[in-house]
C-alpha cells in the first residue's frame, strides 16, 4: 500500500477513535457510532455512518447475502485486514441504512478502551 495516504482523525476528550486492531490505523470516530447489531450468521458488530482508511470490495460477484442484507467486505487500507462490511442493500430492514458500515466487534479496538490497554501501551512506545 505504498504511496497511499492515510487519514488521521483528531482525537478530542469526548471523542474516541476506533483503530484497526492489526496496524492501529484510524478507522472511525466513536461519535459516528449508530447502533449495535448482530447479523444472521452471528457476527456481532457496530454500525457506523462513516469510516476512513478502508476500502470496499466493489466487485458485485463478491457481495454476500446475509438475510435480509446484501453486504460487501471492507478492508483496512494499510494492512488489508477485513474489518467488517458495508450494507449495500438492506432488504427493507429499517434498523440499518444502505451505505453504512458494520465493524466486527471482535476487530474493534478503541483508543481509550481498558481492554485494549496493551495496544495503547504499544502506541505510546512508538510515539
Ligand atoms: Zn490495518
Amino acid at each position: 500500500m505504498e504511496g497511499q495516504s492515510l487519514v488521521r482523525l483528531d482525537q478530542t476528550q469526548d471523542d474516541q477513535i476506533i483503530l484497526c486492531p492489526t496496524c492501529n490505523t484510524h478507522i472511525a470516530l466513536f461519535q459516528d457510532f449508530q447502533s449495535h447489531h448482530r447479523l444472521e450468521n452471528g457476527s456481532e458488530g457496530c454500525i457506523f455512518n462513516n469510516v476512513v482508511n478502508v476500502r470496499t470490495d466493489d466487485d458485485p460477484d463478491k457481495r454476500r447475502k446475509t438475510s435480509p442484507f446484501t453486504i460487501a467486505d471492507i478492508m483496512c487500507n494499510k494492512c488489508d485486514d477485513i474489518l467488517g462490511c458495508k450494507f449495500i442493500d438492506t432488504g427493507g430492514d429499517k434498523a440499518v441504512s444502505a451505505g453504512t458500515f458494520f465493524l466486527f466487534i471482535s476487530k474493534l479496538c478503541m483508543w481509550e478502551c481498558v481492554e485494549t490497554k496493551s495496544v495503547r501501551d504499544k502506541q505510546v512506545e512508538s510515539a
